[in-house]
């Protein structure tokens, strides 16, 4: 008998070729989440993915937060395999895990079978009977039936072997990333771009990040903070590319030649433009960003349009319908609330206007902008400076 996790993923929505798009793409994020665990055997089974750790030792806990972080995964399951099926050897098989799980304990308990092989000469109700009788027998009445909110409730799954569990852990659903292309995340070290996307890559796309930071009015420390950021929303997606791109002459220009209640606005504009070029070198179709309509100045819905328009790109804003309070929640859900909420600068309160327009006007802020006749240089200069960091 063997340890081994049963990995249950959405099946309805994934019909034909992206099916299988779908199933090799969960199976290699899978091998990277936990891999630095140990050695395991991870296979595709009948509408599960099948995963059996090579070694004893391996921490089954360490296992189970590792996939709970896997985009795509709707349950982990940990139970027992034994490759032998019979009658005999399912009753053995359950036995034995029942024993393990209840160890001197009383519970209440109900017995559930779900078996592929329809060759099988017993159907699924009698093989959960016999089971059920057996295990009432055989455990020194510490047992008694529950059909209704039975304390254990016993899977027993016929496939390929005998798989026994009970214990229905939920994964966080969703997509495996890397089957929804690729998008290019304005990643502040505030609390909703981490936000932002994780939700998107929770959807099955890759990401990578782009942080504009603007020395020396930011810090080191910053920036090592939107490297945390990234490094926590890589535990979710893998691997990540973080572009550092520094910010400080772009935003001097602005500061000097345009009015100072188009500052926000105008400075957003610029970033967009960065981060759509640098997605543009990535093969990445879409840009995410933290905001949501009416939180600050700049996040009005004039703000927000006029902030679309200087990109072509689409801008992907999946928290725009949220209170503050429900991105929070998400944020500590994530692990991030807590590395968002220390208290380091960040570029746009250096530069911020007492009086903020909040409904711009997409002609007066371009007619702003003609008189940054250096920026096109500005904007490559600051790419061509940017820090590449790898997240893993
Ligand atoms: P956040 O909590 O994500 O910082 P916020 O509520 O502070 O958001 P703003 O500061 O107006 O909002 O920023 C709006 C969005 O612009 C952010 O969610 C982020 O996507 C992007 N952004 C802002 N500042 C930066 C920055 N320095 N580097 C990269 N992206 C940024
Ligand atoms: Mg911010």
């Amino acid at each position: 008998m063997k340890n081994i996790y049963l990995v249950k993923y959405g099946e309805i929505a994934i019909k034909g070729k992206n099916r299988y798009l779908f199933e090799d793409a969960l199976l290699s994020n899978i091998r990277s989440s936990i891999k630095k665990l140990g050695k395991f055997h991870i296979k595709k089974e009948q509408g599960r993915i099948l995963i059996e750790p090579e070694d004893k030792d391996v921490d089954k806990d360490e296992v189970i937060e590792q996939l709970k972080k896997v985009f795509g995964i709707v349950a982990i399951c940990p139970g027992i395999k034994n490759e032998e099926i019979s009658m005999d050897s399912i009753k053995e098989t359950a036995l034995y895990y029942m024993k393990n799980i209840c160890q001197k304990n009383q519970y209440t308990f109900k017995v559930e079978t779900r078996r592929s092989d329809k060759r099988f000469p017993l159907n699924s109700m009698e093989i959960s009977r016999d089971v059920g009788a057996y295990l009432l027998k055989n455990m020194n009445g510490q047992l008694s039936v529950d059909v209704h909110s039975p304390q254990i409730r016993l899977n027993i799954e016929l496939r390929n072997s005998v798989y026994v569990y009970s214990m229905v852990i939920p994964g966080p659903g969703g997509m495996p990333v890397g089957t929804n292309g690729k998008a290019m995340l304005l990643l502040s070290g505030g609390i909703d771009s981490p936000v932002a996307g994780w939700m998107i890559a929770k959807r099955g796309v890759e990401i990578g990040a782009v942080y504009f930071e603007s020395p020396p009015y930011t810090s080191e420390r910053a920036k090592q903070k939107v490297v945390d950021l990234a490094r926590t929303i890589a535990t979710y997606t893998g691997k990540m590319k973080l572009f550092v791109v520094p910010f400080t002459k772009i935003q001097m220009e602005i500061y000097e030649k345009c009015p100072h209640d188009q500052l926000t606005i105008i400075m957003r504009r610029m970033m967009m433009k960065i981060a759509e070029r640098l997605a543009k070198e990535e093969n990445a179709l879409g840009l995410i960003t933290g905001e949501s309509i009416g939180q600050v100045a700049s996040q009005t819905i004039q703000s927000l349009a006029v902030t679309n328009a200087a990109v072509e790109l689409p801008v992907f804003r999946p928290l725009i319908g949220f209170d503050k309070e429900e991105i929070v929640q998400i944020a500590k859900k994530i692990n991030t609330y807590e590395i968002s909420i220390l208290p380091y600068e960040d570029c746009c309160t250096i530069f911020v206007p007492k009086h903020p327009e909040t409904k711009p006007k997409l002609e007066y802020i371009l007619q702003s902008e003609k008189s940054l006749d250096n920026m096109e240089s500005l904007l490559e200069e600051a790419i061509a400076n940017k820090e590449i960091i790898m997240i893993e």
